[in-house]
């Protein structure tokens, strides 16, 4: 058994379970084994009545005091049980079980784990686990697995087929050196993979963590150094001037640049008039202008006589772009002669773009990753800009190369990464920073509340909506139950809520969802209405965090805000406060944890993308193994660029020497290394990127 082979030669997996695991993005047994736990369920001693502090999962030994008590809510059954110790007692209430009216007996001693909350003055425990004291010993102090799950495939299934993947996989010889693996203080491949499914101890876990997240650091950095390389020796193709047409478009806008915006347009006509491919990265906080500096570089590239690619990671935010672009055509005259192209356009729309991209007749090609499918054929393209995009990598830079193409590269990204990070991240790229908002912002109101707030906010919301402003509310899923919100408060879902807001707020009040799992076409129809203002409220997952400009809007509700991570809130909450309005941000927190509380606290402090990031950095530090996912631009699977900063820097230092002593991989010592990074370029197209 070896990283290719299918899942369904595993033992228990038929079709039906083939196809869920698809879901999951596992089709392979090395899928499956990539697919690292979420997190680790800790089985604690159990702790006194009276010390089950709410919003944490905890585990009591008590006696069933009193009779069980069932409610009937209309198909619901509602059972209430008290139990009790020496040191005090408490309410658990279980869902639909009737039958533990029977199997509770008065008296009898359980164990009990579950989500400790509080209902008014009391505190209560949802649907705990029940188990008798010698069965919870067996699962005291271990680290339990917990993977992300789809409807019909439990976490015990997915463990044990780990577990009989991690037993018939034949493991390749290691690839590093005996002086790296020291150096770096790494344990091999195997005991990585192993522990980090079936941990022995936090210790082993946080070793083997280690190894995987250098691996996958050291992969990515080694094929950036290798495009650096490669894009560093292009001469340019296309020397560009600058014409009377930014000149008169930069007069004619209604606001002058900021110093900052600026500065960078003059590193960037510097760069497209130099004898060398431009490779440059614009960083920039939520707001700060970007779109308009990538404009003026399209701009000046169309008065060049050229064609210019404006590429962005969603249709929505392709649709967008492209229709900001139009109105500056129509408003300033611009000689603009764009053409859309996204994967929902029909066979024949696109046969149309196609050939005006080809006739030279479109001189801006606005869409997604479409933009660079064989099928399109350019007349010229001289600059590609990717906004709120993964790096434009080897695989992309090739793909043009061998349509003739070497155009130069533009890359826009609002991600906060501290200066020593950038560097390492985007070594392949000269990098600019707008480390400046425009004059005219009112900053953002924030607020960090409990769902008791909610009645409020619906009746803020109804109140900005009167005033002809429209509202984001955020949901972190989609729909009810798709994943098990164990261990933490339930989770709001985009479609319930949505009816919920729906009777909550006044009749006139238009409200719309919005989701990923959507058909492109009817995400682009959503977005348009809201952009036009015929939908006040937006109910969304995340789809919206990148680059959605519409100023107009004034409130962003995030609901379980404890469950997303401070840079994607941060994002989140660039959506709002692009206008002259003043905007307001509502996180609510479902979790009754101070820790959650305060963290989210940090986004009431400051509204400067950079300070946000580290204060959360600090909070975390660097004993949580799991944390929520920060970045969403670098899609590293386990690593993260913030709380692994260490690992990412040692995995440069490494990458660095072994290219300086063997650039081309040929030394036999080198030789595993090569072909495992080629493997590793083939089959991580998670680095998006490469
Ligand atoms: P981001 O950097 O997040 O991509 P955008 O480019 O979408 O931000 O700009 C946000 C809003 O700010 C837009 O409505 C844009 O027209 C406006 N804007 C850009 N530059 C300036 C400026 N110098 N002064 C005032 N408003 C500006
Ligand atoms: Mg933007």
């Amino acid at each position: 058994m070896n990283q290719d082979t299918p899942v369904i030669e595993l033992k228990g997996v038929g079709e039906k379970t083939q196809k869920l695991l698809e879901k999951l993005n596992i089709r392979t047994v090395g899928n499956l084994l990539s697919a690292y736990p979420r997190d680790y369920e800790v089985f604690g001693e159990p702790v006194k009545v009276s010390e089950a502090s709410a919003g944490t999962v905890c585990a009591v030994y008590g006696a069933v005091s009193g009779i069980p008590n069932e409610r009937r809510v209309r198909k619901l059954s509602i059972l209430n049980v008290n139990i009790a110790d020496s040191s005090g007692s408490l309410q658990l209430t279980f869902y639909n079980m009737p039958f533990l009216k029977k199997t509770l007996r008065q008296g009898g001693f359980y164990i009990f784990r579950g989500l400790v909350q509080t209902r008014g003055a009391s505190r209560i425990m949802e649907q705990p686990k029940i188990f008798s004291r010698e069965d919870y010993a067996k699962l005291t102090d271990r680290l339990v697995p917990r993977y992300s799950l789809t409807k019909g495939l439990t976490n015990q299934s997915l463990q044990k087929y780990v577990k009989q993947a991690l037993s018939f996989y034949e493991f390749g010889p290691e690839y590093f050196s005996e002086d790296l693996l020291e150096e770096a203080r790494l344990v091999s491949e195997r005991e990585a993979l192993e522990t980090v499914h079936f941990p022995q101890n936090h210790d082993s876990l946080v070793q083997a963590r280690r190894r995987l997240v250098f691996d996958e650091f050291f992969s990515f950095l080694f094929l950036m150094r290798k495009n650096k390389e490669f894009s560093d020796g292009l001469a340019s193709n296309y020397r560009l001037l600058e014409t009377a047409d930014t000149v008169r478009f930069l007069e004619q806008l209604p606001f002058p640049l900021t110093r900052a915006q600026q500065k960078v347009w003059q590193e960037i006509k510097d760069d497209v008039g130099s004898a060398r491919c431009m490779n440059r990265l614009v960083q920039g906080d939520v707001g700060s202008g970007k779109t308009i500096v990538a404009v003026l570089a399209l701009l000046m590239t169309a008065a060049n006589g050229y064609q210019g690619a404006l590429m962005a990671p969603t249709e929505v935010l392709a649709m967008q772009h492209f229709e900001t672009i139009q109105d500056y055509v129509k408003q300033y005259d611009l000689i603009f002669r764009p053409v859309l192209l996204v994967g929902s356009m029909s066979a024949k729309e696109k046969r149309e773009a196609y050939g005006r991209i080809a006739s030279g007749e479109a001189n801006l090609i606005i869409g997604t990753h479409a933009l660079i499918q064989e099928k399109v054929q350019y007349k010229a393209l001289a600059l590609v800009v990717t906004d709120e995009q993964h790096r434009f990598g080897v695989r992309q830079r090739e793909h043009l190369a061998e349509k003739g193409e070497n155009p130069h590269i533009l890359v826009m990204s609002a991600t906060p990464i501290p200066r020593t990070l950038a560097i390492i991240l985007y070594g392949d790229l000269h990098i600019s920073v707008i480390d400046e908002l425009p004059a005219n912002r009112l900053p953002i109101k924030n607020c960090v509340v409990n769902t008791g707030y909610r009645p409020k906010a619906y009746r803020f919301i109804a109140g900005q909506v009167e005033q002809g402003r429209q509202v984001y509310v955020i949901c972190p899923q989609v729909e009810g139950d798709s994943e098990d919100a164990e261990g933490g408060a339930p989770l709001e879902n985009v479609v319930d809520y949505t009816e919920k807001l729906k009777s909550a707020l006044p009749a006139g009040v238009q409200v719309a969802y919005l989701h990923g799992k959507m058909r492109p076409a009817d995400k682009n129809r959503i977005m348009e209405q809201f952009a036009s203002r015929k939908i006040d409220v937006l109910v969304s997952t995340t789809v919206i965090e990148v680059g959605i400009n519409v100023p107009n809007a004034t409130v962003m509700m995030v609901e379980n805000a404890e469950r997303f991570g401070l840079a994607q809130l941060h994002q989140l909450r660039g959506r709002v406060g692009r206008g002259e309005h003043q905007s307001y941000c509502i996180f609510i927190s479902a979790s009754e944890k101070e820790e959650s509380m305060e963290r989210l606290q940090i986004l009431n402090k400051s509204n400067d993308g950079f300070f946000i990031a580290s204060e959360d950095l600090k909070l975390r530090g660097p004993g949580e193994l799991f944390g929520i996912r920060q970045s969403g631009e670098f899609s590293f699977r386990i690593g993260d660029i913030y709380s692994d900063a260490s690992v990412l820097k040692q995995a440069s230092k490494a990458v660095d020497r072994i290219l300086s002593e063997d650039p081309g991989l040929e030394k036999p010592a080198n030789l595993l290394l090569k072909q495992h990074l080629e493997a590793a370029a083939g089959n991580h197209v998670d680095f998006r990127s490469i």
